[in-house]
């Protein structure tokens, strides 16, 4: 068994409904079958059109860039797992570092959000990554890793097989700094290992593991071609259609 290719919009907090269900619908027009999986992860509002006018394209789905680790309950102005599967998202985004940043996240009300998340059937994205301080001080697997233990190896394997897993270097988002092909792979490289060790290395080659951070079409490539870069999570340029589709094209065998 291969394991899955994904690239993922992160549209964040950008379109109005008019602008998202145009942009939803260029992505479409332009998105090509293939055994790479497109995920469209926009603002809360367009997730219901998203996910009925992706219906029966078998590489097109739908993601949340966030959910509640309760269910239901008095808790104003958030969005519980079961909500976001009623309106046909499969996918949630967690642990994004705007989230742990301007949102206060911690690592222990992530892994509940995690749990919520399987528990409605969802996939998330867990985001993991190190700022540049850490980077500048040569702590970025340190700082992964603990992400990881504390977010993410509370679960089962079989829970664990529904999880992607997303490197984004906090000093590489939104920056127009990447990665380096290399920094990324060593990365991606180091996480797999982690979860060979927590799990078994069956596990780790099955597990997707993206890229993000400033991933565009001109650098997708490259940074695709590396063996164990699964994929991108990509934000800005998932804005505008073209460039979005550039990227999910740009691996090696789908130029
Ligand atoms: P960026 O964002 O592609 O705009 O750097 C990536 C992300 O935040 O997921």
């Amino acid at each position: 068994m291969k394991r899955q290719r994904i690239v993922a919009g992160n549209w964040k907090m950008y379109n109005n409904f008019d602008e998202g269900r145009a942009l939803t619908i260029s992505i479409i027009q332009k998105l090509k079958p293939s055994d790479i999986l497109t995920v469209l992860c926009p603002p809360y509002i367009h997730l219901n059109y998203a996910s009925m006018l992706s219906s029966g394209i078998a590489n097109l789905k739908v993601g949340a860039q966030n959910c509640h680790s309760e269910n239901s309950g008095a808790y104003t102005g958030e969005i519980a797992a079961p909500m976001l599967k009623s309106v046909g998202a499969e996918f949630v985004i967690l642990g994004h570092s705007e989230r742990r940043e301007y949102f206060n996240e911690t690592d222990a009300f992530l892994a509940k959000k995690v749990d919520a998340a399987l528990a409605a059937g969802l996939r998330p994205i867990f985001c993991c990554g190190e700022k540049l301080d850490a980077r500048e001080a040569g702590q970025q697997a340190e700082v992964v890793e603990n992400q990881l233990n504390a977010g993410l190896f509370h679960l089962s394997e079989d829970h664990f097989s529904q999880v992607v897993i997303a490197y984004e270097p906090v000093w590489a988002i939104g920056t127009g700094k990447t990665a380096t092909p290399q920094q990324a792979q060593e990365m991606h490289a180091f996480i797999r290992d982690l979860i060979a060790k927590k799990y078994n290395p069956e596990r780790a080659n099955l597990t997707t593991i993206l890229y993000g951070g400033s991933c565009k079409p001109d650098n997708a490539k490259e940074l695709f071609s590396q063996p164990d870069v699964d994929g991108g999570l990509i934000g800005g340029a998932s804005l505008k259609a073209a460039d979005f589709v550039a990227i999910v094209n740009s691996f090696p065998d789908t130029e």
